[in-house]
């Protein structure tokens, strides 16, 4: 239970009225939280801002799941979904029957990505779907070419690609395998590019690349090149701490995957659309994938969309052979779902128009130089991000070594002394990870940096207070 507390939402619980011991399974909730304590019932959002059940206001320093980009109350969005609602509520995409705005959607998607040269878009309902889509899609290609024992997917601890059974077990956080039988035996996980956890002494960020890229070599070879089939990662792994890939990691990479004729998926569901400071992760640090995983800033999260960007190399493979392969038969009834596609399409023409990349870019040394100024806090041991995304990591002595005993709860603590200066912050034991919306304001940001200093002063006389016990 003491790590579970550890977990905690960071609700008031003394302000939170009703809704104890509701009838919702709840997700990432554990079952005694649901029980005992009151939810924090959000009920209306404006802008960056979000509202509770008793009316108070906080900051949403996440973006919702680091998915509200456009903030909580994007008029456009609303007139997007309403008139698509008028027209054409829903019709679906099977038997080559569809919609116009899952069309012009995919057209839209397939020109902004220009890392790689992608062919064709698939539609999904999440990013979780949209993983799971990856895998049937690696493995149809390599039985489309002869390769039936090619098959095995390489993806890095510490990365969250979703909580199906299979973007699960691609996932590197042991949270989401214990007690559910995952991972799923064709699922390896190689290392987390985690320079400061991870490096040795004396190591540089190049030399880590390198070591961490031979680890990956000697994998694919101890497993047999023939057998492994694609390589995922997120350019910034987002749920696992906010990593940032060293320096040169992700070319060292590329260049083994390439040389197994492993397929790179690039899992942008975090990064995409300007989360970075850049349109997509895979711009940033030059990657170029075959495949591609879309979701939550594709349509500010209005509607539930995600999506998988395939390239030539994979889908022509698929449409060559279709006449030996039949149907591709797979597919959701909300593939492309009229409604979604609508509000992703305004989401996008959103963020051209307003230069959304470029404003991310402007506002970004703002919100990061002000929350890394803390960096010398005796209970910090990391602070890192670029551009809207930023994690704390809480240590002693400013060394991976040396965490806060669990039970004292350092990270818990300061979510729920941000909740109470009215900011929500996404806690993971003493992980602390922020992604604002891209159209959060100069004077949002101050006021962000400035409860976070608060919350970090009352959590340092708290770390102090329990070393003293
Ligand atoms: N991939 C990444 C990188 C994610 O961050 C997430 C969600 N946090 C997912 C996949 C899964 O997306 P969803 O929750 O929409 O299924």
């Amino acid at each position: 239970e003491a790590s579970l507390q550890k977990e905690d939402s960071t609700t008031d619980l003394k302000e939170a009225k009703g809704f104890k011991g509701h009838d919702m399974l709840a997700p990432f909730t554990a079952g005694w939280q649901s029980s005992d304590l009151h939810p924090l019932v959000i009920e209306k959002s404006e802008g960056s801002y979000v509202y509770d059940s008793n009316g108070r206001k906080y900051l949403d320093s996440l973006a919702g799941l680091w998915c509200t980009a456009l903030g909580g109350s994007e008029p456009r969005l609303v007139a997007a979904a309403t008139a698509q609602l008028n027209t054409l509520p829903f019709y679906h995409s099977f038997w080559n029957r569809t919609t116009k705005p899952s069309l012009d959607l995919a057209k839209e998607l397939l020109e902004s990505f220009t890392a790689n040269k992608m062919a064709k878009a698939f539609f999904t309902n999440s990013g979780s779907e949209a993983n799971d889509t990856q895998v049937k899609l690696v493995w149809y290609y390599n039985n489309a070419l002869g390769r039936p024992d090619k098959k095995k997917f390489i993806a890095r601890s510490k990365s969250y690609h979703g909580s199906t059974l299979i973007s699960a077990s691609l996932s590197g956080l042991p949270a989401l395998h214990h007690k559910f039988d995952l991972p799923a035996p064709f699922v390896l996980h190689t290392d987390c590019p985690h320079y400061w956890r991870y490096h040795l002494e004396g190591e540089t960020e190049e030399e880590f690349s390198t070591r961490l890229a031979n680890n990956l070599e000697e994998l694919i070879l101890k497993e047999g090149p023939e057998t492994v089939a694609a390589f995922i990662a997120e350019p910034v792994m987002g749920a696992g701490g906010v990593i940032l890939p060293p320096a040169t990691y992700f070319e060292k990479i590329q260049a083994v995957v390439k040389k197994y004729d492993i397929l790179f998926i690039a899992d942008e569901v975090i990064c995409a659309f300007g989360r970075l400071g850049s349109m997509y992760g895979c711009d940033k640090y030059n990657i170029k994938p075959d495949l591609v995983s879309l979701a939550k800033a594709l349509s500010s999260a209005y509607a539930p969309i995600g999506a998988v960007l395939v390239s030539p190399k994979v889908s022509d493979v698929i449409y060559s052979q279709s006449n030996k392969l039949g149907t591709f038969s797979h597919g959701f009834t909300y593939s492309g779902h009229p409604v979604s596609c609508a509000v992703a399409i305004e989401a996008l023409k959103i963020y051209k128009e307003r230069n959304i990349v470029e404003k991310v870019r402007n506002i970004a040394p703002r919100f990061q130089d002000g929350i890394k100024a803390f960096s010398d806090s005796p209970i910090i041991g990391e602070i890192r991000g670029t551009g809207l995304i930023l994690g704390t990591e809480f240590a002693d002595n400013k060394s991976p070594n040396d965490p806060f005993p669990s039970e004292w709860g350092v990270g818990a603590y300061f979510g729920a002394q941000c909740e109470k200066h009215g900011m929500l912050v996404r806690v993971a034991g003493d992980n602390i990870m922020m992604s604002p919306p891209f159209i959060i304001t100069p004077e949002e940001v101050d006021e962000l940096i400035t409860i976070y200093g608060k919350a970090l002063k009352e959590t340092e006389e708290r770390v102090k207070e329990l070393k003293s016990q």
